[in-house]
Formats: structure tokens, C-alpha cells, sequence
């Protein structure tokens, strides 16, 4: 491995109330991702190659929303939103509303690698999926049964955003991942099916590029997630690297901009933090958020406020 910088990736799989019946399966999801991103931050891969593999493997698990375990939107359909971005150049790529696609954040990366565009909506985002011979997968093949039982149960937006976020929950949650590589190249991407029962076309803050994540070399990168109207209303991801900026360590930033969406808006969510050395950081206001981190073989991660499990990991 390049030893110039100790290479880092922290995950998250949403900040939500989420059920005791669903805690230990989202820990270990979490964990899964980090090593996968991991290994290839120690073999000397790039940050970007480590974020994107991370959250296609959560975007696999049915247990967290997206891709696979995404949720239904009002008439009982999936419409994912993912967003990619590498921090030496600022290049993103974002779909948003795009449907039957195994991988969304696959194809954020190649909206931003093969386009002159940042963001890709609806049909145009299935069209150019089309193009890239990406698979058509089946609608039955992203929904799980609790998804569905989650859809039936809340058809009402507004009961959704409050009960799931503030009091009770099922699992459906976001993904995300931030990495630093040996280089000191930053990553971030997130990817979630967003909020059940929302309105058809409904896109929340995870596809906004400054929103549901950012990254800059010159700092660090973010990844969020929780009421996406609300992370929107504060651009939460550019936020914290504004905090960065004005000297705030990244710790210190994920604590201060959960605080100030708080304030701001009465917002609830959750980020995931790397600066561009390394440091780690992560904060939540919600009842849980599933996290992991990974830096120098040593693998932490919790879920509930103030849990902080380590063990060692050799790639
Ligand atoms: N932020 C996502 C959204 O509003 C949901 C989440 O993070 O759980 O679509």
C-alpha cells in the first residue's frame, strides 16, 4: 500500500427510529460495506471506486432503502435517488425518480463520467441507463415484503415523515459512504428510495448535490441523511465542509450542522464526515443511525447515541 496518507471510510445506513428487530442485521450492513470499501482503500485504490463499491452493497442489502428494500412511493412504485462526486475536480453525477435499476449509484457514476450533465431525472435517467446496457431488473425484484407492508401501513406523507423519523420506525434507510484515499483524494455518495408514500416525482435531498453529499480535496466529504426537505432547506453535506473550512475539525462540523438543522428548520437526521487527512467524524439526532468507520485496521461502529464498538480488521 501507498502509505502516504492512512486511507479512511466512514458508512451510514440512515438515520431513522429504527426497530429492535432490524438493529443487528443494519449494524452488520454497515460493517460489510466499510470493509468492502476498505479493502480497496488499502490495496491503493481510488476514494471513488471505494464509495461507489460501499453503497452497492448496501444498496444490495433488502434491509436498508435502496436499490434492493427501496420504498414505494403513493401509488405503489420505486423511485430511487443516488448521487456520486470525487473532490479533486468537484465532478458529480446524480439521478433522481429513476426506476427498475439494481445499482442507482452505478449510474450516477456514469452520469458523471459519461455526460456533460450533473443530474439525470425520471425517463431521461432510464433512457440513458438503457444506453450504458445497464439491466432493466423487475419492480418485485427491489420490493421487500416489508417495504410493502411499510406502504400499506402509511399511505399519508406527512404521518410518515413524523412517525419514522420521530417516534417509531421500520427499516428504510438511506446509505452513504465517505472516503479518503492514500492519495488524499476525497469520495461521497449516497443512495436511498427515498420516503414512503411520498408524492410521485418526490426527490429528496440524497440526489442534490450539496444536500445529500459533497466532498472537496481541499476538505473533506459528507454524506447525509434523515427529512431530506429539511437537510435541503440547510444543504447539509456542504454545511459541514463549510465548517471545515472556517477551522472546525470534522467531528466538531458533523456536531455542529446536525445542531444548526435542528435550529434552523426543526430538522432530524444524521451525517457521516472525512476530512481530507483522515479524521473522522459522524452525529445524529434521530432515535438511531447505523454507522461504521474504518481507518488504520481498526473497525468501529454503533447505532445507537454514544455506542462505539472497535475491533481490528486486516484486509
Ligand atoms: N434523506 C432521504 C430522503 O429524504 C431519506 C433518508 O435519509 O432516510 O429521501
Amino acid at each position: 500500500m501507498d502509505t502516504k496518507l492512512q486511507p479512511a471510510i466512514v458508512i451510514h445506513g440512515g438515520a431513522w427510529a429504527i426497530p429492535d428487530n432490524f438493529a443487528e442485521a443494519s449494524k452488520l450492513g454497515v460493517q460489510i460495506a466499510a470493509k468492502i470499501g476498505y479493502k480497496i482503500l488499502h490495496s491503493g485504490g481510488s476514494a471513488l471506486d471505494a464509495v461507489e463499491a460501499a453503497v452497492c452493497s448496501l444498496e444490495d442489502d433488502p434491509v436498508f432503502d435502496a436499490g434492493r428494500g427501496s420504498t414505494l412511493n403513493e401509488i405503489g412504485e420505486v423511485e430511487m435517488d443516488a448521487v456520486i462526486m470525487e473532490g479533486s475536480e468537484l465532478r458529480a453525477g446524480s439521478v433522481a425518480a429513476v426506476q427498475n435499476i439494481r445499482n442507482p449509484v452505478k449510474l450516477a457514476r456514469l452520469v458523471m463520467e459519461r455526460t456533460d450533465h450533473c443530474v439525470l431525472v425520471g425517463k431521461g435517467a432510464n433512457m440513458f441507463a438503457e444506453e450504458m446496457g445497464i439491466e432493466e431488473v423487475s419492480v418485485d425484484s427491489l420490493v421487500t415484503d416489508s417495504a410493502r407492508h411499510d406502504w400499506e401501513h402509511y399511505k399519508k406523507f406527512k404521518v410518515t415523515v413524523n412517525e419514522f423519523f420521530c417516534s417509531r420506525g421500520d427499516p428504510h434507510d438511506t446509505v452513504g459512504a465517505v472516503a479518503v484515499d492514500c492519495h488524499g483524494n476525497v469520495a461521497c455518495a449516497t443512495s436511498t428510495g427515498g420516503i414512503t408514500a411520498k408524492r410521485v416525482g418526490r426527490v429528496g435531498d440524497s440526489p442534490i448535490i450539496g444536500s445529500g453529499a459533497y466532498c472537496d480535496n481541499n476538505y473533506g466529504a459528507a454524506s447525509a441523511t434523515g427529512h431530506g426537505e429539511n437537510i435541503m432547506k440547510v444543504t447539509l453535506s456542504r454545511h459541514v465542509l463549510y465548517l471545515i473550512q472556517q477551522g472546525l475539525t470534522p467531528q466538531a462540523a458533523a456536531d455542529k450542522s446536525i445542531e444548526y438543522m435542528f435550529e434552523r428548520v426543526k430538522g432530524t437526521g444524521g451525517v457521516i464526515v472525512v476530512g481530507n487527512k483522515g479524521d473522522i467524524g459522524y452525529n445524529f439526532n434521530t432515535k438511531r443511525m447505523a454507522w461504521a468507520s474504518l481507518k488504520c485496521n481498526t473497525l468501529k461502529y454503533g447505532l445507537n447515541p454514544g455506542d462505539e464498538f472497535v475491533s481490528d480488521f486486516n484486509p
